[in-house]
């Protein structure tokens, strides 16, 4: 019988900062994540000013300034074509040092962080393991069932299961949790564009008639969010791709010598853009955080 103190689902921010606070105060903690890496694609890149003093404070703040990094204190948007860009965000007025949005990959924070984790001695990290389900008893959880992507199952006995697995956790499926969606008017599309000398950097909005957009620097290349109203995707996408780079490239006209480089709707996705909580984020044994417990 496998057993840990606390069983920590999924490695997303949540789930890492967590258990580097429990290993760091000697409490057994052990990570499912159902992934080989972090290294994924579809996540954001924003390390707004509370969270970079939380690194502070957790005794990060120089590491994290070493990693490669951008750093955004104004947030400009368009409104018309020709005119002067309006400052919708001005983060040097905040006090204190981190009066700015750092742009990091979450890759390479939730890197730091369990590198950082693995210094403790009652830290386990374990890869390619994914919960299945919850153990219970007498109305508790006690740990989960797990599958590795060799194909081995197992179970995972705790004193306390974090449900950490974001906005599919296997908790919203407890009804006596009480997962409530709110309607929500938009959905994101997220892609590439190649980045090139002399284009701006960090955070940039772009606005046209029938987009906002948001593009990201990630150094060699643009994280492009376009935002729309739920719903249209299908539609969209059979209007076909040549229009789509019309409409963005009117948002965006500086991008326009290389929305090409979009070859097929297979290097669009679809972010499906939630609003959701729920009501009650614990239960015997259990204990929901991060976007397991609100989206
Ligand atoms: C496209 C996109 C862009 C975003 N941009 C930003 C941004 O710029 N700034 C910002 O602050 N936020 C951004 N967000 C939101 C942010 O990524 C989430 O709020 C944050 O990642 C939530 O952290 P979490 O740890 O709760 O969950 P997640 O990050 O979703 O982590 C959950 C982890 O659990 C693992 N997992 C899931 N199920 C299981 C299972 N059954 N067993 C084991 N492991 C499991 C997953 O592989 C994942 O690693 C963005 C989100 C998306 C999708």
């Amino acid at each position: 019988m496998e057993r840990t103190a606390c069983c920590v689902v999924g490695g997303g921010p949540a789930g890492m900062v967590l258990a580097l606070l429990l290993a760091r105060s000697g409490v057994e903690v052990t990570v499912l994540e159902k992934h080989a890496d972090f290294l994924r694609d579809f996540r954001g890149d924003t390390v707004h000013p509370s969270t970079l003093a939380l690194l502070d404070e957790l005794g990060l703040a120089e590491r994290f300034a070493r990693l490669p990094q951008r750093r955004v204190r104004t947030v400009r948007l368009p409104v018309d074509p020709g005119r002067p860009q309006v400052t919708v965000a001005d983060l040097s007025v905040l006090r204190g040092p981190y009066n700015y949005v750092a742009m990091v990959p979450q890759w390479d924070l939730l890197d730091l962080l369990a590198d950082e984790a693995r210094r403790e001695p009652s830290f386990r990290l374990r890869m390619n393991t994914e919960a299945t389900g919850f153990l219970t008893e007498a109305g508790r959880v006690t740990g989960v069932r797990y599958r590795t992507t060799d194909g081995r199952t197992g179970e995972l006995r705790a004193l306390l299961t974090v449900a950490c697995d974001g906005r599919g956790s296997l908790a919203r499926a407890r009804r006596e949790l009480g997962p409530r969606s709110f309607d929500c008017p938009m959905d994101a599309w997220w892609f590439r564009l190649p980045r090139r000398t002399g284009d701006p950097s960090g955070l940039v909005g772009g606005a046209g008639d029938r987009f906002l957009t948001a593009m990201i620097d990630r150094g060699e290349y643009w994280q492009c969010a376009a935002l729309i109203p739920k719903g249209t995707d299908a539609g969209r996408r059979a209007a076909g791709l040549g229009r789509f780079r019309a409409q963005f490239t009117a948002a965006v006209p500086w991008l326009a010598d290389r929305t090409d480089a979009l070859r097929s709707w297979d290097e669009v996705k679809l972010l499906d853009v939630r609003l959701d909580r729920l009501r009650r984020w614990h239960r015997p044994g259990l204990l929901c955080i991060g976007d397991a417990a609100h989206a």
